[in-house]
């Protein structure tokens, strides 16, 4: 028998990272010597989407700078309690994309799996902070819902697992998800939208690669970091099994103001992820989402900054830049 204490081990070595997170604003400020930032108001804004950040993302951030980019992207703001305009709830048109328990379909051949609402980051300017995950879950015990929705159309190909993020779940519910989707003849890949490896490396254990590397669907996983700071020696080692393994690696971020809307910053964060095998796939321009206003790019400095971008960068390390409006059929092009 293959021995599986080590992948056992090492599930239970992120799950306890996991739950030592920080989930309150004063305990982040206090451990980066910023207490001074602290405002009873921000309590408010993490009560409608609480703060949450593992130890291995915070002792990323700058003791004492407020300024910090990795800071900026998780701590709650009092400005998220105010109401713009032009921003919603849902900005992208999740609602009408729904197509079972967990399952969005807005492209042709692509079925996105919200597999859970769970996330090791809470990221202020996520576009899905206001989605209604507990009325639309599927059942994570055997994932019938979801499989029995993507078998009835055989124009499907690609299955993407998003969320929440599909790596906040153990190895054994993954299995029995990337199982049950392999066994649709018409499906031939999948994709996994996850940020956990950048917060959280230790999550690529042993028992996912075998998961990965095991399946008959061809595996990519689109990670999403946003800040070259974000880009570490240990995430290149979490993530070298899985290269060896044969899964695609990409990488999508945000174009964030204050924190990666300077082209040392974008280019910066192309050359290092291709250092450690990880080319580039979208760079979103902000989905307009209630409470993430303070994050906004103009489209101007957007199509500028990429301009700049396009003559510094070889073709492949260069991002598509997109704005996803609901109803369209793929992303757009800025
Ligand atoms: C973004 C998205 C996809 C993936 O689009 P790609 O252009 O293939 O990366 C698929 N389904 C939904 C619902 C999406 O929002
Ligand atoms: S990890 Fe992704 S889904 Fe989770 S809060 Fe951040 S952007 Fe949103």
């Amino acid at each position: 028998m293959i021995p599986f204490s080590g992948a056992l081990t090492n599930t239970e070595h992120w799950q306890r990272q996991l739950a030592k997170s920080f989930r309150s604003p004063r305990a982040l400020l206090e451990h980066l010597e910023l207490a001074h930032l602290w405002h009873p108001r921000m309590e408010e804004a993490a009560a409608a989407f609480p703060l949450r950040v593992t130890h291995y993302f915070a002792d990323l951030m700058k003791k004492g700078d407020p300024e910090d980019p990795l800071l900026l992207q998780v701590l709650p703001s009092v400005g998220e309690l105010e109401v713009e305009p032009s921003y919603s709830e849902d900005p992208t048109g999740d609602g009408p994309a729904r197509a079972g328990p967990g399952v969005l379909r807005k492209y042709h051949g692509r079925a996105l799996v919200i597999a859970t609402g769970s996330c090791a980051v809470h990221c202020r300017y996520c576009f899905r902070r206001h989605y209604p995950y507990q009325e639309n879950r599927p059942d994570a015990r055997d994932w019938s819902d979801v499989v029995e929705s993507l078998a009835v159309d055989p124009t499907l190909s690609e299955a993407i697992l998003s969320g929440g993020d599909p790596l906040a779940l153990a190895d054994s519910r993954l299995q029995g998800l990337v199982d049950g989707l392999a066994r649709l003849p018409h499906l031939r890949r999948l994709r996994i939208h996850t940020r956990l490896p950048v917060v959280l490396p230790q999550r690529i254990g042993t028992g996912l690669v075998r998961l990965l590397a095991g399946s008959r669907l061809k595996c990519t996983l689109v990670l999403h970091a946003n800040h070259p700071t974000e880009v570490t020696t240990t995430l290149a080692a979490a993530l070298a099994p899985l290269r060896r393994a044969g899964v695609t690696l990409l990488n999508q971020a945000v174009l964030l103001k204050k924190i990666n809307d300077r082209l040392d910053v974008q280019t910066e964060l192309y050359e290092k992820l291709f250092d450690i095998g990880v080319l580039p796939y979208y760079l979103h321009q902000l989905d307009k989402v209630s409470g993430a206003a303070r994050f906004e790019v103009s489209n101007n400095h957007a199509k500028a900054l990429y301009e700049e971008m396009r003559k510094q960068l070889p073709g492949y390390l260069l991002p598509r830049l997109v704005e996803e409006r609901a109803g369209a059929a793929s992303k757009l092009p800025l």
